[in-house]
């Protein structure tokens, strides 16, 4: 048996009408840049999630970006994340001019710990941008209340946490606003690069739409200058015509991770993941902890099954974040996960022989 670790064919082929017909559909009409596909993109997105605005852009990282530009951060400021996460959590900070500021994960959730957010607060923090890591809910509820007694912006990276859920609120209208990533291995993915930013303030839509445009709501009326980052249109279209799939896809996840959970719980020498109480994991990754778990990502691998970690080192270990003088011991928690931390396969058209077939493989790893 060979299981891959995500399987875009699969879902390709279960919907190859509906996306065959948008791609056609954008190059008969000529459609290259912008125009009804991306607009309707925005409005189903924004509609399905009930949020006020959503602003398509050219991928996840821009969406961070044109944030951090557009909440006023640059020389001088702080921003504070998390230890670990992909690093478009950190760069887009210090792209402005501006420090990033880790926070360690917490030993349970593997998200930004809530407990150490204080103590990393001083007169130059400008703001947060927590992350939703694995689709998991970070404790966004706490870290809101401290951002609000301190002044601090909140923004939600929910690259990879579309539908995530915190205290039956959607992750991404929590905070100030949210960025998406439709990277296409993730759980909306486009056929391309693509991403977007959500939220509820009307001005700061404006704003960031206008920045991700050349600074101009209406050719040519630059007010300020600002970058091109657009959401490809025959990207657009193609997220349109998954869009109706995605809540199945969706409890299709969370339906594959009960059933990893129930296969690997006789296994003591992994642990599963914990889901923070009150939320809904959309399990973009299961990520387990394991003992040897270097030795078990290649007898996996021999027996067919493919692995990732996310992430083998944390963002203050890595050597883009030398300047900032930082120890692993700085952080101990990231430091010990990045380790032990181990991303099995996990995608909608997962089938359940698949799952049961990992975790024999696993099973057989551990009585060698
Ligand atoms: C994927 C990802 C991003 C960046 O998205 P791109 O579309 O690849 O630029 C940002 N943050 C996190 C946590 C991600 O996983």
């Amino acid at each position: 048996m060979k299981i891959p670790f995500v399987d875009l064919k699969a879902q390709y082929l279960s919907i190859k009408q509906d996306i065959d017909k948008a791609i056609a559909t954008v190059i008969d009409e000529t459609c290259f840049i912008n125009g009804h596909f991306v607009k309707e993109f925005e409005r189903d997105f924004a509609s399905l999630y009930g949020a006020k605005h959503v602003i398509g852009c050219a991928n996840g990282t821009d969406a961070l970006y044109i944030l951090m530009k557009m909440m006023g951060v640059g020389q001088g400021h702080e921003v504070i994340t998390v230890a670990n996460s992909w690093i478009s959590s950190s760069e887009t900070i210090s792209q402005t001019g501006a420090r990033p500021v880790f926070v360690d994960v917490h030993p349970d959730y593997y998200s930004l710990d809530e407990t150490q957010l204080e103590k990393k607060i001083n007169k130059n923090t400008k703001g947060v941008i927590a992350v939703h890591l694995q689709g998991q809910a970070c404790e966004i509820g706490v870290i809101k209340a401290i951002c609000d007694k301190h002044g601090l912006f909140l923004i939600e990276d929910c690259a990879q946490s579309h539908f995530t859920e915190y205290k039956g609120k959607r992750a991404g209208l929590i905070g100030t606003a949210g960025s998406f990533s439709f990277y296409p291995g993730k759980n909306l993915g486009a056929y391309g690069d693509a991403g977007g930013i959500m939220t509820n303030d009307d001005a700061l839509a404006e704003r960031c739409r206008m920045f991700a445009n050349h600074g101009a709501l209406k050719k040519p009326d630059h007010r300020i200058e600002g970058i091109n980052s657009r959401l490809d249109t025959i990207q657009a279209a193609i997220l349109s015509a998954k869009l109706p799939n995605i809540l199945r896809w969706t409890e299709q996840r969370i339906r594959n991770a009960a059933l990893y959970d129930r296969y690997l719980a006789d296994i003591p020498q992994l642990v599963t993941p914990k889901v923070r109480p009150e939320t809904k994991h959309s399990y973009h990754l299961y990520v387990v902890r394991a003992q040897q778990r270097d030795e078990l990502m290649s007898f996996l691998k021999d027996a067919g099954v493919e692995t990732a970690i996310h992430y083998p080192v944390a963002l203050p270990n890595l050597p883009a974040y030398k300047y900032l003088g930082h120890t692993p011991a700085d952080f101990p928690v990231a430091t010990r996960l990045q380790q032990e931390i181990l991303s099995l396969p996990m995608y909608p058209e997962l089938t359940e022989e698949g799952i049961a077939y990992v975790a024999g493989k696993i099973r057989a790893f551990y009585k060698r």
